[in-house]
């Protein structure tokens, strides 16, 4: 894969409009703080899009009825290393403690019309860049988060 230095805030800004079109579709509302300065990441902007993307069609999804999605992104600092931080979190069903480990395997989809391959190649995609994605186990509502370092 090539990679260029990209700006995390301008992948998330440019998948903005297709995101705030399915959320209008799923009575969703989303929120996101398009003013925030998020560091540049050594990856492929494409690849990036389709992990947000992804990612915040599955949150979408999940709301039957709707609800909100939110998207937020910061900066890790470990000593020299520093860290991007993206997450999507959603006030739908949430994802159930026994599940977590498996929705990242492909083809696991509790959906009718579901292929099960989208985290499943979120998953490839960041790990190609030296970055992760994972669900954090909790009560509520799913909260997605990917790191990449910066
Ligand atoms: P698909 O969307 O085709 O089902 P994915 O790999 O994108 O495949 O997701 C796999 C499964 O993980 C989904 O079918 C769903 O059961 C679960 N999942 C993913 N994201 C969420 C979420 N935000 N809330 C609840 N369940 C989720
Ligand atoms: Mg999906």
């Amino acid at each position: 894969v090539s990679t260029s230095w990209i700006q995390i805030g301008s992948v998330l800004r440019d998948i903005m409009p297709v995101i705030a079109g399915e959320a209008l579709l799923h009575n969703v509302t989303v929120s996101w703080d398009e003013t925030l300065e998020l560091p540049r990441v050594l990856a492929d902007g494409e690849m990036l899009k389709q992990v947000f993307l992804n990612l915040c069609k599955n949150g979408i999804e999940a709301m039957e009825g709707g609800g909100s999605l939110t998207v937020r992104g910061s900066v890790i600092r470990a000593g020299k290393k520093s860290q991007v931080l993206v997450e999507i979190e959603d006030t739908g069903p949430g994802i159930p403690a026994h599940f977590i480990d498996k929705i990242f395997d492909p083809f696991v989809t509790t959906k009718q019309n579901g292929t099960g391959l989208g985290l499943s190649v979120c998953q490839r995609i960041m790990h190609d860049f030296g970055g992760s994605v994972a669900a954090v186990p909790r009560s509520g509502g799913a909260l997605l988060q990917v790191v990449l370092p910066c």
